[in-house]
C-alpha cells in the first residue's frame, strides 16, 4: 500500500499551471530538513467549474516532478469524492478524500447500531486516553447517539474505500476520510468513536479530516479561539494515537487541516503539539495559489493588471451567486469591499497589496480577499484570454506562489 509521508501539503491549483513552482517551494523545504510530500489535490466541483479533467491534475504534478527532478514521493488527490463522482478519478489518482459529511446525522439501523455499541464494549465507563488529563465518560446512550450520528457515514467511506481498491485493482493508495464540510465540529470522544467504526469497516485511512471548532476561511486567517483550537488539536491527536494502538489503524494516520492555507494564527500552536508529541499532518492550501495568481497577474501591469481588475469587478457584481457554494466558509464584510471606480484607480502594488495575506499591512483587505477567491468561476469563463495572460507573466506569477507556499505558510508551519 501507498503510505504517505509524516508531512504532507495539499497543493494543486484551479487552472493547473503552478506545479512547479509549488513543487519548488516544497523542495527548498526539504532543503531545510523538513520533508514535505506534496499532494496535488482537486475537487470534483473545481473540476466542473474550470472545465478539466482528473487527468489534467496527474500530468500537472508528472510534469513538474520530471522538469524540477524531483525525487521524492507524491500524490494525485481526488478531493471531496462520493460513489457519485469517484469513478472519474480512478486511474489518475492515487489518494482519495473520501467526503461522507452528506450523510452525517442519518441514523443507521437497529441492527447495525446495536452491533456497533457491542463492539466498544471494551470502552465504556470511565475511558482515559494517555496524556488527556479528563476521563470521558462513555455508555450505551453516548454511544447510540454517535452512532445515529456517524455510523452511516463511515458505512458509506467503507463502501467507497472498497469501490476504489476494486476498481484500481489494489490498494496501492493513500485514504483520507473527511467531515470537514459540516455545520458543527466533531468533539474529540466523538473521533474516538468514528475511527473505531473506520477501524470495524476495514478502511486503511491515513489522514482523517474532522471539521475544527472556529471557522476556517477561505483564503485568510482563522478566526475563533486559538487557545480553545489548541486544546482540541491536541487532544485529537491524542485520541488518534491511541486509537491506533486500540483498534490497529494505520499507523502513519493522522490529521488532514483542510482549507488549512493561511491560518497564520493557528500554525504556531499546530507546530508545537506535533513536536511535542512527534506527529505528522496533512495540510490542504490549494486555495492560496489561485490568489497568488491575481496578485502576480496585479504586479505584472499592464494587460494583466486589467485582467486582475476584471476578475474583482465581475466578481463585485456576481457577489451572490458567487459566494452562495461558499456560505459556509466564506464571511465577507460588503462594507468593506471597494468600489469598482475605486479599483479601477488602483496601482500594480496597491492592488497588490490589498489582495496579498500579510496580516497587519495597511492595504490589507480580507474581505476583497475572500470575494476573489471564490471568483476563480469568472477566470475560467476568460478562458485562453485569462491562461495566456498566466503564460505570459508566468516567472512573475511563478514566484508569488513560491514565496507564498513557502515564506508565509511552510516556514510557519514548520519553523523553518
Ligand atoms: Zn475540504
Amino acid at each position: 500500500m501507498k503510505k504517505i509521508g509524516k508531512y504532507s501539503f495539499g497543493i494543486g491549483d484551479r487552472f493547473a499551471h503552478q506545479g512547479k513552482a509549488q513543487l519548488k517551494a516544497l523542495m527548498k523545504a526539504q532543503k531545510g530538513g523538513i520533508e514535505v510530500t506534496p499532494v496535488w489535490n482537486k475537487s470534483n466541483r473545481e473540476h466542473m467549474y474550470v472545465h478539466s479533467n482528473p487527468s489534467d491534475t496527474r500530468d500537472e504534478a508528472d510534469q513538474a516532478v520530471k522538469v524540477l527532478g524531483y525525487k521524492g514521493d507524491y500524490c494525485v488527490d481526488a478531493d471531496h469524492i462520493n460513489l457519485g463522482n469517484v469513478q472519474g478519478f480512478i486511474t489518475s489518482s492515487d489518494f482519495f478524500t473520501i467526503d461522507v459529511a452528506s450523510k452525517i446525522g442519518i441514523p443507521a439501523t437497529t441492527e447495525d447500531t446495536a452491533s456497533f455499541i457491542a463492539s466498544c464494549a471494551a470502552y465504556t465507563g470511565e475511558l482515559n486516553i494517555p496524556n488527556i488529563t479528563h476521563p470521558f465518560h462513555v455508555n450505551d446512550e453516548l454511544l447510540k447517539k454517535i452512532a445515529d450520528k456517524f455510523l452511516t457515514a463511515i458505512t458509506e467511506a467503507g463502501k467507497i474505500y472498497r469501490y476504489i481498491s476494486e476498481h484500481k485493482g489494489s490498494d496501492d493508495f493513500v485514504t483520507e476520510i473527511s467531515m470537514d464540510e459540516v455545520e458543527s465540529p466533531q468533539s474529540p470522544v466523538e473521533l474516538f468513536f468514528i475511527l473505531k467504526m473506520i477501524a470495524n469497516q476495514g478502511i486503511p485511512a491515513q489522514t482523517i479530516a474532522p471539521k475544527f471548532s472556529g471557522r476556517f476561511n477561505k483564503g485568510v486567517d482563522y478566526v475563533g479561539d486559538v487557545a480553545m483550537f489548541a486544546k482540541e488539536f491536541e487532544e485529537d491527536i491524542l485520541v488518534i494515537d491511541y486509537a491506533v494502538k486500540s483498534f490497529n489503524l494505520m499507523d502513519n494516520l493522522k490529521l488532514s487541516v483542510h482549507s488549512g492555507s493561511d491560518k497564520f494564527s493557528i500554525y504556531p500552536e499546530i507546530q508545537k503539539i506535533l513536536s511535542k508529541y512527534n506527529k505528522g499532518i496533512h495540510v490542504k492550501t490549494a486555495g492560496t495559489t489561485w490568489l497568488e495568481e491575481v496578485i502576480g497577474l496585479a504586479v505584472s501591469g499592464g494587460e494583466a493588471l486589467k485582467a486582475a481588475k476584471s476578475i474583482y469587478s465581475q466578481a463585485l457584481v456576481r457577489k451572490d451567486e458567487l459566494c452562495a457554494p461558499y456560505a459556509d466558509v466564506i464571511d465577507i464584510n460588503t462594507g468593506q469591499l471597494p468600489t469598482v471606480e475605486e479599483v479601477e484607480t488602483w496601482s500594480s502594488e496597491k492592488f497588490a497589496n490589498s489582495l496579498r495575506h500579510i496580516p497587519g499591512h495597511p492595504d490589507y483587505n480580507a474581505n476583497l480577499r475572500q470575494l476573489i477567491h471564490v471568483g476563480y468561476k469568472i477566470a475560467s469563463e476568460m478562458g485562453t484570454y485569462y491562461t495566456d495572460l498566466l503564460k505570459a507573466n508566468s516567472e512573475v506569477i511563478g514566484q508569488c506562489v513560491e514565496e507564498n507556499l513557502y515564506d508565509r505558510h511552510l516556514k510557519r508551519m514548520f519553523k523553518l
